[in-house]
């Protein structure tokens, strides 16, 4: 059964190429479709075949490619259709300015931050895919949604776990959150073992299927290092509320811990389609054909104590939670660059956390953010720094 909305709510989905956009849009066909959604934007970069087929099968108005080489070649994919087209960041934020009630946020890196902000302070809902805005701004990001009156819904599992088992009646019996890591596919692995893994090896996670930086991530665990900075902005927490634990079979996918020792989880199969379609129907819920959790073939639930100093994204994290201000935007931009060097095959996988700890030494005395233009200002900067460093360590 599919709920109906009158008139139709209208939905804007930036990154819906991606993992998160393409689930997205199954989460939106399982939900009624073209009968309850009316579809304002999609926005992709590369993958142009793909771009023109959703906005072709969803009756989009607008079809956005980041990438302005591309231009002419969507616009011809569309030719006949109706359907406007726009490029490059002009286009981006075109796509969050129109009138969309409900905005997927789920371009990858810092690229989101712009357009995501701009739907944001236009008082869409926000459902929030793109951890990198969170780290990057997050106190800006949080402030422009309070003043906007949007909501702010998290897709990331983890943070749609949390938002699930926290009752805002005792908000202020939270004790602590703790958010589960599979561990990824080097859980196990000795530093030595880590020292020469390729990204084939290292985007294999053996739980989720997703796009290739949170996966890399979820090996080095950065991808839980940003989610940590996430968490506290998301949830106004302190940093020695933010707990971590791993959880090989990501089935737990986060838990809140309150003041009288309860402690609640939300447990489902590794789906982002629940996650999203709970940011989709919040404050409801919706019916969705995700497979079931199975109690009696799961026969046991193992957890174990994250490992700093195998993973010391972890600390790394801990240390912006506690230096605050623009240690959050330095990080992401050093993480994104360290990535980016790790793909391209310039550096090794645990050179990562050496370029970031860097980074992050080198530029732990910038003032407090004011403004979006502060924030590019240190991303800018600490990619630069990030290059010279990755040069250093090139292989
Ligand atoms: P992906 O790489 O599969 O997709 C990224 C999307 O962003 C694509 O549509 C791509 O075309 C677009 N894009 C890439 N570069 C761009 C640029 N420079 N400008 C504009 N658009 C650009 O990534 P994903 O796995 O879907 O992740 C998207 C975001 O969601 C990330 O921030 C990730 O951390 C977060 N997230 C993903 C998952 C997951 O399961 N995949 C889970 C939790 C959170
Ligand atoms: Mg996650």
């Amino acid at each position: 059964m599919t709920q109906s909305f009158d008139p139709p709510r209208r939905l804007t989905i930036m990154g819906s190429t991606g993992s998160i956009g393409t689930s997205t849009l199954d989460v939106i066909r399982q939900q009624g479709g073209r009968d309850c959604f009316e579809i304002m934007a999609l926005t992709g970069n590369s993958n142009i075949a793909l771009l023109a087929e959703q906005a072709i099968t969803t009756g989009a108005k607008l079809a956005v490619t980041a990438d302005e080489t591309q231009y002419k070649a969507l616009q011809d994919a569309l030719s006949g259709h109706g359907i406007a087209v726009a490029a490059g960041a002009s286009g981006l934020q075109e796509a969050a300015s129109l009138e969309a009630d409900w905005v997927m946020a789920a371009i990858v890196g810092v690229a989101g931050l712009k357009p995501t902000l701009t739907a944001a302070a236009r008082g869409a809902d926000i459902a929030l895919a793109n951890k990198e805005c969170l780290v990057s701004a997050g106190d800006l990001f949080i402030e422009t949604i309070r003043k906007s009156g949007g909501r702010l819904l998290p897709v990331d599992s983890e943070h749609s776990a949390i938002f699930q088992c926290l009752d805002e009646r005792h908000r202020d019996a939270v004790e602590r959150i703790v958010l589960t890591a599979s561990g990824g596919p080097f859980r196990s692995f000795s530093r030595e073992q880590m020292a020469d893994v390729d990204v084939e090896t290292a985007r294999a996670h053996p739980n989720w299927s997703m796009g290739l930086k949170v996966s890399v991530g979820s090996a080095s665990m950065f991808n839980k290092a940003l989610e940590m900075i996430e968490a506290k902005f998301l949830f106004d927490l302190a940093p020695e509320q933010v707990e971590v634990i791993i959880h090989p079979q990501s089935i737990i996918h986060s838990m809140v811990g309150y003041t009288d020792g309860s402690v609640l989880a939300q447990l489902g199969v590794p789906d982002m389609r629940t996650a999203i379609g709970y940011a989709l129907s919040y404050p409801h819920r919706q019916p969705l054909d995700v497979d079931r959790l199975d109690f009696a073939r799961l026969s046991r639930l193992d957890f174990e104590a994250p490992d700093e100093k195998r993973f010391p994204a972890l600390r790394l994290a801990r240390q912006v939670l506690e230096r605050g201000g623009l240690q959050g935007a330095v990080f992401s931009a050093a993480e994104e660059a360290a990535f980016d060097a790790f793909v391209a095959g310039h550096i090794r996988f645990l050179a990562m956390a050496d370029v970031v700890e860097e980074v992050m030494d080198d530029m732990k005395h910038l003032p407090k953010a004011n403004s979006l233009d502060d924030i590019f200002a240190a991303d800018a900067e600490a990619h630069r720094r990030a290059k010279d460093c990755v040069s250093r360590k090139a292989l």
